[in-house]
């Protein structure tokens, strides 16, 4: 296999990687904060992030994943108190939710998904590390600070102009612009609406809350330990939120947090021209309510170079539909077929090296879909012209199932199964019936409720077919 590079964001450029201890990758990737569903925006990333995982598992090593939810910030706590609720009650909905999202897309779990609120005790153990070490100060406001000027190379990974540093200067909101680094609180003393929402512990400054920063520090190094392998996120993350996260974790143990940081690009939605087919979607509860599958959302996110802006529109998302449709015809025919040729090996085999070598290359799907395409194109032509060994097709289904399985474009045809099958079968007699008694929005429902599930049906003198095509 050829060697495996990742482009780093602290030295901006593609290394070679490989995890510290030769077989884990102890990664950690920023989560949700959930006070509202996550839109496709942070899933562009969570979606480059389970690419991340899946390609190291490729490589055969193991993955650690740690995947925070914050369920404490300013946010939160403002959206808590309209509400007049507690933040465990605004929250927990949320992260149900996400869960339910992330299933749809077909992201696979991380070994962990820490909430903030459960790790308060490792936070403001962390603060005492820094005071101890003379890097973290309490202000006149009874809030604890992070002293920026006091840790040599404060924004080396955003690059940012040590002139735009304000010394003794602070900032107490969670997110802030590049303009505003100064220092940063840690640990802020409560206000009465903290109290109110229960966004409060006693810790002793006194009664208070831990700063969102601090909240990914203090739970990466709990569950991985002082120095990760690769931290990742999205790229409007970089500043202050991951900048903040280095100062407080080496300020503490003297060891680099991360030797990789990786980032993922922006989905663009601004100005996008929803229409016809595709409405307006900025939600997973949008993709399912408009009927555009986790495979079309797969294709279009994995054509586009994680490193690159991505725009959403409806014709990508229509263009995307059709590319899974031929996917899914072909995935159908190989499932039929009971022999093949030496060429369809041969295509196999050239799938299986361009997509392994392309992979490791920084993650590069959009060429790893190109040649996908490009074996499908060859299998087919091998295959009509007819063949007579079924070790062939052996390995040009080994070959998809292999590629396709670190994309996840389509169902592995081994896990969708016969109860699926029977599932599709009830739902289309029972379509079937709507309309003999000529209940056109009954059997319209039905039809929706299936392409939801990434079925497709299409109708015929001979009766109803149906395929997957998630
Ligand atoms: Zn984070």
């Amino acid at each position: 296999m050829p060697e495996f590079r990742l482009y780093n964001s602290l030295t901006g450029e593609v290394e070679p990687f490989a995890p510290a201890d030769g077989s884990t990758v102890r990664l950690y990737t920023c989560g949700p904060t959930v006070y509202n569903p996550a839109h496709l925006g942070n899933f562009r990333t969570f979606l480059f992030e389970d690419l991340l995982r899946r390609v190291l598992r490729m490589r055969g090593w193991g993955v650690e994943q740690v995947m925070n939810l914050t369920d404490v910030d300013d946010k939160i706590i403002k959206r808590a108190t309209e509400r007049g609720i507690t933040i465990r009650a605004l929250t927990d909905p949320v992260v149900t939710t996400f869960h339910a999202d992330r299933e749809y897309l077909r992201i696979q779990a991380a070994e962990h998904y820490p909430r903030a609120t459960e790790y308060i005790a490792e936070m403001i153990a962390l603060v005492e590390r820094l005071q101890a070490n003379g890097v973290a100060y309490r202000a006149d406001d009874g809030s604890v600070y992070f002293a920026i000027d006091k840790f040599e190379g404060y924004g080396r990974l955003s690059r940012l102009d040590t002139r735009k540093i304000r010394t003794g200067a602070r900032v107490a909101q969670d997110d802030y612009a590049k303009e505003n680094a100064q220092d940063f609180a840690l640990w802020k003393s409560a206000k009465p609406e903290d109290e109110a929402c229960a966004a409060a512990w006693d810790s002793p400054w006194g009664r208070g809350r831990p700063g969102w920063h601090l909240e990914c520090s203090a739970m990466a190094m709990a569950l991985l330990g002082e120095t990760l392998d690769i931290h990742a996120g999205g790229v409007d993350l970089m500043f202050p939120h991951h900048e903040d996260e280095i100062a407080q974790s080496e300020a503490a143990t003297g060891k680099p947090f991360a030797r990789f940081w990786c980032h993922g690009e922006f989905l663009l939605t601004d100005g996008a021209k929803m229409a016809k087919r595709v409405g307006n979607v900025s939600t997973v509860a949008d993709l399912r309510e408009q009927g555009v599958s986790a495979a079309a959302l797969r294709h279009f996110v994995f054509s586009t170079h994680y490193r690159k802006q991505l725009n959403l529109s409806a014709a990508a998302l229509e263009a995307s539909i059709e590319a899974v449709r031929r996917i899914g015809d072909f995935s159908d025919r190989l499932a039929r077929e009971t022999a093949g040729s030496p060429a369809l090996s041969e295509a196999a085999d050239t799938l299986l090296v361009e997509a392994t070598t392309v992979l490791s290359d920084d993650l590069n799907a959009p060429r790893a879909v190109g040649a996908l395409f490009e074996f499908i194109s060859a299998a087919n032509r091998a295959l009509d012209s007819r063949g007579s060994d079924p070790a062939a097709l052996g390995r040009a289904r080994e070959a998809f199932r292999q590629v396709n399985g670190v994309l996840d474009i389509v169902p592995d045809r081994g896990t969708s199964g016969g109860e699926l099958a029977d599932w599709v079968e009830a739902q289309l007699e029972a379509r079937t019936q709507a309309r003999a008694r000529r209940d056109f929005a009954a059997a319209d429902a039905i039809r929706k409720s299936l392409e939801e599930k990434g079925i497709a049906i299409e109708d015929s003198p001979s009766g109803t077919r149906w395929k997957s095509v998630r």
